[in-house]
């Protein structure tokens, strides 16, 4: 009896043991199934960080990637490449294009490809694409998508100008080297002296655009100049004052209305007076003798207005959009005739808005144009009294 009892307490003894071993072993098993757990909650809220940081890294972007998995599905596409993606024409175009590109990298084969959409606005777009690679497997392909309207537009610019300033150049060399050449077999003292006139006329048209040629370059190199206080009176008084002769000698009235001393700009003020007298010039050389070129100032809130007008050939509207542009003459004849370059406009337009300003202009063909100059006005300066006009020539 007492043998059968310490028997079943015995083996109740080890099933208690047993299965206080196999409870541990349990709770043990579930504790390392909860750290199992939370690692990896926390390796996935690390991995979903990650993931915010590289989007919003794509997303600060100003190209536009788009990254598809090896089955063309897509991963990311960030803010930019968003724009040109939509139903109007120039983003299906972007779109399609992007796809056969992804297409092909998603083929192992990396390329490019540079489309023009037809805005408005009208835009170039280059696109790159390149597979990405795993253990020689492609797992994916990105593209990468850059507007390169700007850089293009610069690069046709400055083409346009070497082309433009060897073709301006060409001329009066030519022109030269014919005069020279002739002159050489000339004995006629009165013709050889006619020649020389001519010499040293294009000479100087050489010597003419050589320095609106280096007043440009300045300008684009220091743009707004060294700023000072300007007091614009002063400014287009000695502006006329560099034309007066030739005005005079055009028998062309420099009429300059009572400017306000007190209005002053901050600029540079020989970029300033290099302006005014820029358009004072054209004043008196698209006008004819007998008539009036008006100069005047306007102040508003914010700005100074400096306005010069003509009663003289005028401008045809087709080319009022272009004569601010190196080198643009409506009548290339009058203006070579008259000593021009083509660049006078260039550099008023470059100085207005190095300053800050703009330069306008209203024309009709047959009556006349209107440029006004206008400057950001210093606080503070003093607005315009109305006082009779001074007539200068
Ligand atoms: P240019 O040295 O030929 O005068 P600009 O750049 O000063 O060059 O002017 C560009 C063109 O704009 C001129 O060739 C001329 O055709 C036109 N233009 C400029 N100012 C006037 C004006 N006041 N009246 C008529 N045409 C003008």
């Amino acid at each position: 009896m007492w043998v059968a009892l310490a028997v079943a307490l015995a083996i109740a003894i080890v099933v208690a043991i047993a299965l206080d071993t196999r409870r541990r072993r349990a709770v043990d098993e579930a504790s390392d199934l909860r750290r199992q757990l939370s690692n990896e909650i926390e390796r996935t809220a690390v991995l979903a960080r990650e993931r915010d940081r590289l989007a919003e890294a794509f997303d600060a972007l100003q190209d536009g990637v788009i990254v598809v998995d090896d089955q063309g599905d897509l991963l990311v596409r960030n803010v930019a490449a968003r724009a040109f993606s939509g139903t109007r024409r120039a983003e299906v175009l972007a779109e399609d294009a992007s796809r056969e590109l992804l297409e092909s990298a998603l083929r192992g084969m990396p390329s490019e490809r540079e489309i023009t959409l037809v805005g408005p606005p009208r835009r170039v777009i280059e696109l790159r694409a390149a597979p990405l690679w795993e253990r020689g497997r492609v797992v994916g392909a990105v593209v990468g998508i850059r507007d390169v309207t700007e850089p293009r537009r610069v690069d046709d610019v400055r083409r346009d100008f070497v082309a433009n300033v060897s073709h301006e150049l060409r001329t009066p060399i030519g022109a030269l080297a014919v005069l020279a050449e002739t002159m050489t077999d000339e004995t006629n003292f009165e013709v050889m002296r006619r020649f020389a006139e001519r010499i040293a006329r294009e000479a100087e048209r050489l010597a003419h655009i050589v320095d609106d040629l280096l007043d440009l370059t300045q300008l684009e190199a220091n743009a707004g100049g060294e700023p000072e206080p300007v007091d614009v009176r002063s400014a287009v008084h000695a502006a006329v004052e560099q034309i007066a002769s030739a005005a005079e000698a055009a028998n062309i009235e420099l009429h300059v209305a009572s400017i306000d001393p007190h209005v002053v700009i901050r600029a540079d003020r020989r970029q300033v007076i290099s302006a005014v007298s820029n358009l004072v010039d054209n004043a008196v050389k698209y006008s004819e003798p007998g008539s009036v070129v008006d100069i005047d100032v306007d102040v508003g809130d914010r700005r100074v207005g400096i306005m010069v007008r003509d009663r003289g050939v005028g401008i045809p509207t087709r080319d009022l959009e272009r004569i601010f542009e190196r080198f643009y003459r409506v009548d290339r004849a009058r203006s070579r005739e008259t000593g021009g370059t083509g660049l006078g406009l260039s550099i008023v337009r470059h100085v207005a808005h190095a300053h800050g300003g703009d330069v306008s202009v209203i024309s009709h063909e047959g009556e006349g144009s209107a440029f006004t100059l206008t400057f950001p006005l210093v606080d503070g300066s003093a607005t315009i009294a109305s006082a009779p006009e001074e007539t200068v020539t």
